[in-house]
C-alpha cells in the first residue's frame, strides 16, 4: 500500500519471487509524484538499484561537491560532499514499479484488503493509514517550490539555512542546470515564509508546489509496526533521520530488513529497533532543541553518539562530518 520509496522498492524486489504481489497507490497514474527534495547518497541508491537490476546513473541529476551552509549572516561555511546527490526520484519508483501489477486512484478499506490478501504491507508514509495511530507523533509541515531559472541558477551546489533552535530547515537543492528545489520545514511554521522570501530575493519560475508533513517521530515512537495482517515499511513506522530530514535511503533499508524477516514480524520488529536505534538518539536531542529543553552538559553523551556514528557513517552520509559544524549547528 503506497507506491513511495518503500513500496516501489518491494515491488521490484518482490517482482520475480514466489509471492503474488499488488501494489496500491491512491494518487491517479497521472497525479503520482514525490513530495520530496530528491537528495540522497550516490553509492548507497546505486547498491540499492543493483539489487533490482537499475542502474542508478540513469536518474541521476547532480552530483554535489559542496554544500554551503548559512547559519547566519556572520555565520556562513562549506561542507565537502562526496556521494550526495539529488536524483529523479519520481522516474526511479516508476521503473521500480512499471512490470509490476498497480491500481492507481483508489484508497481501499482496510476490511476487503484482509479478505483478499495474506499479507498487507502499509508503506504509505506520514499517513500510516492501515496501523493503529501513533499516541505520541512528532512531524514538521514542509512546503516546497521546483524552480526553473531562465537566467542563470542562483547557486551552483547544494544550499541549506538551519533555522534557530534546530526547529527545521530552508534548502535549495539543485536539479540540472536550470532547475532547482527549493522549500524548508519548520516546527515553528515559518517554513512559507522564508521559501516565498528566498524566491523574491532570487527570482526564477514556480513549476510546482508540494507540501507534506514530515515525520521526525523515529520507529521507538512508532509502534506497533504491525497489526492482524499488517505490517509498516518505511516513513510510516518513522524511518527518518531527524537532524537531516533524511528518509529516503531508511526507507529502503528497512525495506531490505522487512525482506529478511517477512515471515516473522517479532524478528522484524527486533531487527528494525537494532538498526534504528541511533535515530532513537538523533531525535531525542533535536526534541530537545526544538522544546528549549536542551542542555549540551546532559546532551553531551548523546552528541558525542550520534557525532561518532556520523563520522563512521560518512560515506553513507554523503559528505565529510565535523565536529566543529554539528557544533555549530547545536549551538544555533
Ligand atoms: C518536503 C520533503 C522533502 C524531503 N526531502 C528529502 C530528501 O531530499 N532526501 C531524503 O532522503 N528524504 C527526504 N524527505 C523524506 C522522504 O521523502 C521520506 O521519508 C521517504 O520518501 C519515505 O518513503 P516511504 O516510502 O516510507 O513513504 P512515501 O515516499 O511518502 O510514500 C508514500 C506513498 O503512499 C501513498 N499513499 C498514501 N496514502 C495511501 C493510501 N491510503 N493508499 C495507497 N497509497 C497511499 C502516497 O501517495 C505515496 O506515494 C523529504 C520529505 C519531505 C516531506
Amino acid at each position: 500500500m503506497g507506491m513511495g520509496v518503500a513500496g516501489s522498492y518491494l515491488m521490484a524486489r518482490l517482482k520475480d519471487s514466489e509471492h503474488e504481489v499488488t501494489g496500491y497507490e491512491r494518487s491517479t497514474e497521472e497525479n503520482h509524484d514525490s513530495i520530496c527534495a530528491w537528495g540522497t547518497t550516490k553509492p548507497v541508491l546505486a547498491a540499492f538499484c543493483k539489487k533490482v537490476n537499475r542502474n542508478f546513473d540513469d536518474f541521476l541529476i547532480h552530483d554535489g561537491k559542496n554544500m554551503h551552509v548559512k547559519m547566519s549572516n556572520d555565520l556562513k561555511f562549506d561542507i565537502r560532499l562526496h556521494g550526495l546527490c539529488t536524483y529523479n526520484k519520481l522516474a526511479l519508483i516508476k521503473d521500480f514499479i512499471k512490470d509490476s501489477k498497480v491500481i492507481y486512484g483508489k484508497s481501499v478499506k482496510l476490511e476487503e484488503l484482509e479478505k483478499e490478501y495474506d499479507l498487507i504491507i502499509d508503506c504509505t508514509g506520514f499517513h500510516r493509514i492501515y496501523l493503529p495511530r501513533l499516541k505520541e507523533d512528532f512531524f514538521l509541515p514542509t512546503y516546497e517550490y521546483k524552480v526553473e531559472y531562465e537566467n542563470g541558477v542562483p547557486y551552483d551546489d547544494f544550499y541549506i539555512e538551519p533555522f534557530p533552535g534546530m526547529s527545521g530547515y530552508f534548502w535549495y537543492f539543485p536539479l540540472g542546470e536550470k532547475w532547482a528545489i527549493v522549500g524548508a520545514g519548520d516546527y515553528k511554521k515559518n517554513h512559507v515564509k522564508v521559501t516565498d522570501d528566498f524566491m523574491k530575493k532570487h527570482g526564477g519560475k514556480i513549476i510546482q508546489t508540494k507540501g507534506r508533513p514530515i515525520r521526525l517521530a523515529t520507529p521507538n515512537h512508532c509502534k506497533p509496526f504491525y497489526k492482524g495482517k499488517v505490517v509498516g515499511v518505511g516513513e510510516s513506522i518513522g524511518t527518518v533521520y531527524a537532524l537531516l530530514g533524511e528518509g529516503i535511503i531508511p526507507a529502503m533499508q528497512c525495506a531490505d530488513i522487512f525482506l529478511e524477516n517477512m515471515n516473522d514480524f517479532a524478528a522484524y520488529e527486533k531487527a528494525v529497533e537494532k538498526h534504528f536505534k541511533i535515530y532513537g538518539k538523533v531525535f531525542k536531542f533535536v526534541k530537545a532543541k526544538i522544546n528549549k529543553k536542551f542542555s549540551l552538559l546532559k546532551s553531551l553523551p548523546d552528541f558525542l553518539a550520534i557525532f561518532f556514528y556520523m563520522k563512521k557513517n560518512q560515506d553513507r552520509f554523503g559528505m565529510d562530518i565535523n565536529i566543529s559544524d554539528l557544533m555549530k549547528v547545536a549551538k544555533a
